[in-house]
């Protein structure tokens, strides 16, 4: 079968061909419906490298994190999954017994030090191929909804979701806002979910005007970046401040942003991974506002998120790629010309 695969460290990935898995016990093959391309996988084969000890994610294996598919082949033990439906594949692959993992967090397993790999694509195959093997207990069932669009949201979609699921509590009580930075994949479904599951103001910002237009359309309120960005988001607050922010960059100046605008007793989440650093001081903080970061998020949270997808609350903004056009998914997502999410999608004809 044909696959994108992460052959060296600072090396573009390669398409290629590479044997059809055979699920193991406790294992499903999935015949792949849709692989989103992630700004994470271009850390990956771009700027990692085997001296920063991520000796987890050390290639070869084909990537792709964000995977949907239909049932091909039960592995031995597995029962109750249909050939032929449809799932949401839940990426991070823990140990699958520690406490974290018992509750459907394994991005924080307890294990992680001494786990073979992250997750789907993280250290083992991936979904950027015609087939997938994950284990069974990562299957979120998808019903008679779109597997291809849906793909995305198994990352892209459950990563905002559960940074914003820990700061409800301060988007209780009325009156109150969200701020989101960075209006890329992440950001935009962000607010489509911030409108869906609050009465919270929603404020988005971007430098890039589309992105704005699109978080308009899902009922932002917008603010462009520039000098006057923190003074015009705390006037859309009548001065407070906003309760909940959410960065997506992760760079030193929207951190910094973000600390400027959070409110008293407000909370600010580091989504972004582009690690800026941020010098906190007592002074200038607002009192009990929190800092804090947030990854990925957990089986349950991604069931949620298919019923909101279910629903039609979240839409995914997709653009699609036949195989043959894998690596050119990655070159645009690199190049950042891509305006909705790439999904490969190895059933389609390429054009
Ligand atoms: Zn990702
Ligand atoms: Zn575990």
């Amino acid at each position: 079968m044909r696959a994108v695969v992460f052959e060296q460290w600072k090396t573009f990935p390669s398409l290629t061909s590479i044997p059809k898995p055979t699920p193991g016990p406790g294992e499903v093959l999935l015949k792949v419906a849709g692989a989103g391309a992630c700004h994470s996988d271009v850390a990956v084969f771009h700027d990692y490298d085997e001296s920063m000890g991520m000796t987890q994610l050390a290639p070869s294996y084909v990537l792709g994190h964000e995977n949907s598919g239909w049932v091909e082949e039960l592995g031995e033990g597995v029962t109750g999954l249909e050939i032929g439906a449809a799932y949401l594949v839940y990426g991070p692959i823990g140990c699958g017994h520690c406490a974290a993992c018992s509750r459907g967090q394994d991005t924080y397993c307890a294990n992680a030090a001494t786990n073979p790999s992250l997750a789907s694509g993280l250290g083992r195959d991936g979904g950027m191929a015609e087939y997938l093997v994950v284990p069974a207990r990562n299957l979120v069932p998808l019903g008679d909804a779109d597997p291809i669009a849906a793909a995305p949201l198994s990352d892209a979609g459950l990563t905002p979701y559960h940074a914003i699921k820990n700061s409800l509590k301060n988007l209780q009580g009325g009156g109150k806002s969200a701020l989101v930075i960075g209006l890329g994949g992440l950001g935009q479904i962000a607010v489509q979910i911030l409108t869906a599951i609050t009465g919270a103001t929603v404020i988005a910002t971007d430098m890039k005007p589309e992105a704005m237009e699109r978080a308009a359309a899902n009922g932002a309120v917008t603010v462009a970046g520039g000098p006057d960005q923190v003074a015009q988001i705390r006037e859309l607050t009548g001065g407070n401040g906003v309760d909940a922010v959410f960065d997506f960059v992760g760079i030193a100046p929207t951190v910094r942003t973000a600390m400027a605008s959070v409110a008293r007793q407000g909370r600010v989440t580091i989504v972004g991974i582009a690690g800026g650093k941020y010098e906190w001081d007592f002074y200038s903080t607002p009192y009990e506002a929190e800092l804090t970061n947030t990854y990925w998020g957990t089986i349950e949270e991604l069931y949620e998120v298919v019923a909101l997808y279910r629903a039609g609350k979240i839409t995914p903004d997709v653009e699609l790629f036949g195989m043959d056009d894998a690596l050119e998914a990655y070159r645009k997502l690199e190049a950042g010309e891509l305006s909705g999410r790439a999904v490969v999608v190895p059933s389609r004809a390429t054009a």
